[in-house]
Order: C-alpha cells, then sequence, then structure tokens
C-alpha cells in the first residue's frame, strides 16, 4: 500500500533521513521505534507532503505521491494524526470534528461519520460543544484521532500517541488503534513506546540517526536482545 524506497530529507544542511526504505501493506499496523531525534517525525511529515524528500521515492498504492500537495494526499486516503495533538483549541469538539472533513461537502456523509466517531469515543459526545483545548491530554489525542478518522483514510499515520498520557489513558489509546485497524484501516505507528508499539504492530522499523538499523516481525524485535536492552529498559 505506501513504499518508501530510500529517501533522504534534509533540514538546511542537516541530512536528517538517509536512504530510509520500508514498506507497509494493506492491513498491517507498522511501527517506527527509535529514541528522541531518530527522524521518526521527519518521515511522517515526508509522507504527508509537509516536507519534501531530495531523493528517493514514496509510492502510495502505486502511485508516486513526493511531488504531491498535502491536501491531495489526504484525498487520496492518507491522514495524519501529528505529535502533541495539534487540535484546534479555540474550537469546539464538534468544530474540530468538522475540520476533519473538510476534503468532502456531502452535510450528510459528515454527519454520519462525526455519529461514528462518537460511537468509538463516547466521551467525545459528551463534550460535543466544550472548546477542544480545555480537554483533558487523553481526550484531546481521542479527538486528533477522531478528527483524522472523518476523512475515512486508508492509511493512518500516527505520531506518538501516547505521549504524555496516563498508563491507564496508554492502553486505551492502543486499544482504539487495534479497533481502528481491525476495521479496516492500515496503520503507521510512530512511538517512543516501543514496547506498547511492538505488542500490536505486525512488522517494525528500528531507526537510528535518520536510518533503518534493524527491521522485522514486531513480536521478534520484542524477544530481541539489543532491541530490548536500547528500546524496551
Ligand atoms: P521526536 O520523537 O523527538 O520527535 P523523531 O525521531 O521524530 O524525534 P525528528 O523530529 O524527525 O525525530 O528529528 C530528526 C532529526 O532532524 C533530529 O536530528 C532533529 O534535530 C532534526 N530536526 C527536526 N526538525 C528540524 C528542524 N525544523 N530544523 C532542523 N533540524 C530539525
Amino acid at each position: 500500500m505506501l513504499t518508501v524506497n530510500g529517501i533522504n530529507v534534509y533540514y538546511g544542511a542537516i541530512h536528517a533521513i538517509k536512504d530510509v526504505s520500508f514498506h507497509v501493506d494493506e492491513g498491517e499496523i507498522v511501527t517506527l521505534i527509535g529514541a528522541n531525534g531518530a527522524g521518526k517525525t521527519t518521515i511522517l511529515h515526508t509522507i504527508s507532503g509537509l516536507l519534501r524528500a531530495k531523493t528517493g521515492e514514496i509510492k502510495f498504492q502505486n502511485q508516486s505521491i513526493n511531488k504531491i500537495e498535502p491536501h491531495e494526499i489526504l484525498k487520496m486516503g492518507i491522514a495524519h494524526v501529528p505529535e502533541g495533538r495539534r487540535i484546534f483549541a479555540q474550537m469546539t469538539v464538534l468544530e474540530n470534528l468538522q475540520m476533519g472533513a473538510y476534503t468532502r461537502n456531502n452535510k450528510e456523509e459528515t454527519n454520519n461519520m462525526i455519529e461514528m466517531v462518537f460511537e468509538k469515543f463516547p466521551r467525545l459526545k459528551e463534550r460535543i460543544n466544550q472548546l477542544a483545548g480545555t480537554m483533558s491530554g487523553g481526550e484531546q489525542q481521542m479527538l486528533a484521532i477522531g478528527r483524522a478518522l472523518m476523512s475515512k483514510p486508508k492509511l493512518l499515520l500516527m505520531d506518538e500517541p501516547s505521549m504524555g498520557l496516563a498508563p491507564i489513558l496508554v492502553q486505551e489509546i492502543f486499544n482504539i488503534i487495534q479497533e481502528i485497524n481491525a476495521a479496516g484501516t492500515t496503520i503507521l505507528l510512530v512511538e517512543q513506546n516501543a514496547n506498547m508499539a511492538l505488542s500490536i504492530a505486525n512488522r517494525a522499523y528500528v531507526l537510528e540517526t535518520g536510518k533503518v538499523v534493524l527491521e522485522g516481525n514486531a513480536k521478534e524485535l520484542l524477544g530481541n536482545e539489543n532491541v530490548r536492552k536500547a528500546y524496551l529498559g
């Protein structure tokens, strides 16, 4: 479904992503793990079109997307749940969800999608008219995920959804990720919480200073001595 082939990404003179290749097949949960600054966020931004690869290619459903505008990439079926959630703090829950459907102009479909999100996240329904910025971190993460689902993505890019959440909420968010996957959405998950990410993923890639240093079956990596030492504490 997604093929990333030898991409190189720079911030000015800084070579942040070095010849990275990986793929995500339809129906999978694939995780990119690695320490702070390894390049995980940069890779997701490059897939979404917010950053550009200098060389290399990204293909989604056999179509090259490296030169396509971010809103077109969203329309093609790739939605992004950004790091730190980035919900619209001064808008209500409902308005945030409506923003997530901006690539569609069918009101009935938008309302159906909002109902679907409320079924998955009853807590958001209770807070439908609350300003998003006044909600807890976990609720904001649910809203960020709900907003991304509004575009009915085929592939969901998730950047550190567990960041800053209490352990019980982390578990809830990871359960939700599995449910979304089971309902047919493919997931590329970036996490520092390697333990949790590997426990729900099919496959994983380990990044170090902008390079893929290890890849494999997630369960196998969970049992890998070097991975345990470096990332699982
Ligand atoms: P984190 O979990 O902290 O977000 P990450 O693995 O997602 O880490 P990136 O944020 O992608 O890592 O950063 C990869 C590298 O690129 C780091 O060396 C970082 O310092 C550098 N970098 C990231 N953003 C910029 C920027 N806007 N300008 C210059 N360098 C940047």
